[in-house]
């Protein structure tokens, strides 16, 4: 094989099998989590830079904007915590579509949003509040895995049976305040929606419990669709649709979802979830997982729902 040819097969080697990159992972975590981010609390001016970078990688990759105006859905979120003088915040939620003439969607999710100076009410660390919570693993983690996936389906070149919409939530620490907007308000019809996978904190890996998997019992093909996947990691199954992220919108709205996410840990809310404690290569197995799962779901023509609770 001359130089040419090797160069050529090795060009179309990589981009058929778009891989999640931990180089990427890391990029993104380091920038939505650094102190210049200020812990993006909904209605700062940095989770608008936030909401910008989401925008720009959505672009690159080349999905279709599904917002209300181009890739941005716009909406109030009401701070009921807490009393504060300016208690309704801008916020939005960034929506970027794959658009494979299919007639069903997969919605992929994770929310952008944090507790910015932990001053809403929601911090863990009665200590620190007042200084930055920048929120690697909780939601920086979940919003690079949305970005990875968003980036390796769009450039796979594949043509799924199935659309994939992928969503950055703004506003979920003061209550799933986004996802509830969309909901009530989808850019795609709701009974077209396969079913929802939401990620929040998945940069935490313990591998002596593994990766949660909830809402595992929200449809009568999950277990199905997880036979014979043998991930690089743990994981265990929780049944329940209902739970403390934004998958719960979608479940209560008769949509099948799984919310993946890898624990609670000491710095949960506290000014230490930062950057360097994330576990990248474990990150880039569940997104792998994922994938597995994604594809794997493909193979049903249209997901039931099963109320779990
Ligand atoms: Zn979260």
């Amino acid at each position: 094989m001359n130089k040419y040819f090797l160069l050529i097969f090795l060009l179309s080697f990589s981009i058929v099998h778009a891989q999640i990159s931990e180089k990427s992972l890391k990029k993104h975590i380091s920038f939505l989590a650094s102190d210049k981010m200020k812990g993006r609390q909904t209605g700062s001016k940095e989770v608008g830079m936030a909401a910008t970078y989401i925008e720009k990688q959505f672009k690159k990759y080349g999905l279709t904007p599904m917002g209300d105006n181009g890739f941005r859905q716009s909406f109030e979120a009401k701070v009921k915590r807490v009393v504060v003088a300016d208690s309704i915040r801008k916020a939005e939620n960034i929506i970027g579509f794959l658009d494979n003439g299919a007639a069903y969607t997969i919605v992929i999710g994770a929310h952008y949003d944090h507790i910015g100076y932990g001053d809403l009410g929601n911090s863990k660390d009665s200590l620190n509040i007042g200084k930055i919570h920048n929120g690697a693993d909780d939601n920086a983690s979940g919003t690079a895995g949305l970005l990875e996936l968003a980036k390796h389906y769009a450039t796979n070149k594949t043509r799924e049976p199935f659309n994939l919409l992928f969503i950055a939530f703004c506003a979920e620490e003061l209550g799933l305040i986004g996802s509830k907007y969309f909901v009530e308000n989808p850019t795609v019809p709701l009974d077209k929606i396969h079913w929802m996978l939401n990620m929040d904190m998945i940069g935490r890996y313990n591998p002596d419990n593994g990766v949660a998997v909830i809402g595992f019992g929200t449809s009568s093909y999950f277990p199905e669709i997880f036979k014979g996947i043998t991930p690089d990691i743990k994981f265990y199954t929780g049944k329940d649709g209902n739970g403390g992220s934004d998958q719960t919108s979608f479940y209560k709205k008769n949509i099948p979802v799984l919310f993946f996410h890898t624990g609670g840990h000491p710095d949960y809310h506290k000014t230490g979830d930062d950057t360097h404690k994330i576990d990248f290569t474990a990150l880039k197995s569940i997104l792998e997982l994922e994938i597995n799962v994604i594809d794997k779901s493909m193979s049903v023509p249209k997901m039931d729902f099963i109320w779990t609770n």
